[in-house]
């Protein structure tokens, strides 16, 4: 597994004073300052993604983490809202979902993480679209695209938060309000979802 892949959900915000300002892209391996496999100085970087060695030849690329969310709907035609446990965003809405783990389908993925966080059992989901974003943790960027689901819930499933999540929520989509959700790619694909289901 890769240095990078075991790293955990977290994000931060790239609005200031409610204008969104150009992100300061820093090279994805800027705080990799020695070769992973020899331990070399001569690890310089080498495009937008890698670092090379020049000692031992060993070139180190880091990739943009699969990661999913889900839209749940139920009959009533509530979407299930969470809202965040942990930091970044800590307290902001939020949508179940979370880091692809090795060996896993992307709906295996998100199937996963709505059992992890909101207990449902869902059998099937159906992929909408992705967005791009960027997580700062641990000192370093690390770039995500995140892939967005819907799925459905039976209106008598029980819904415990957990895992990642202090509370879950079931708000009529006509007042589900995109200010509210902490992390940039979930207000676009909250955004997104809203305008094509109004
Ligand atoms: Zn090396």
């Amino acid at each position: 597994m890769s240095r990078t892949a075991a790293i955990c959900h977290s994000s931060h915000s790239a609005q200031t004073s409610g204008i969104r300002k150009e992100k300061e892209m820093n090279h994805p391996l800027e705080v990799f300052k020695y070769c992973p496999k020899c331990g070399s100085e001569n690890f310089e970087i080498h495009n937008a993604l890698s670092r090379h060695c020049y000692d031992c030849g060993f070139t180190y690329y880091q990739n943009p983490r699969a990661s999913t969310a889900a839209f749940i709907l139920n009959s009533r035609g509530e979407l299930l809202v969470v809202r965040r446990a942990k930091e970044p965003a800590i307290g902001t809405l939020d949508l179940p979902g979370g880091f692809v783990d090795n060996e896993e389908t992307a709906e295996q993925g998100i199937i996963r993480e709505i059992r992890e966080e909101t207990g449902l059992d869902i059998k099937e989901v159906s992929y909408l679209f992705s967005f791009p974003n960027i997580y700062r943790y641990s000192g370093m960027d690390i770039h995500t695209l995140d892939m967005f689901f819907v799925c459905h819930a039976d209106d008598d499933a029980v819904v415990n938060a957990a895992d990642d999540v202090a509370e879950c929520m079931w708000i009529p989509l006509r007042k589900v309000y995109v200010e509210r959700f902490g992390l940039r790619s979930i207000r676009q694909a909250v955004h997104t979802f809203l305008q094509r289901n109004s």
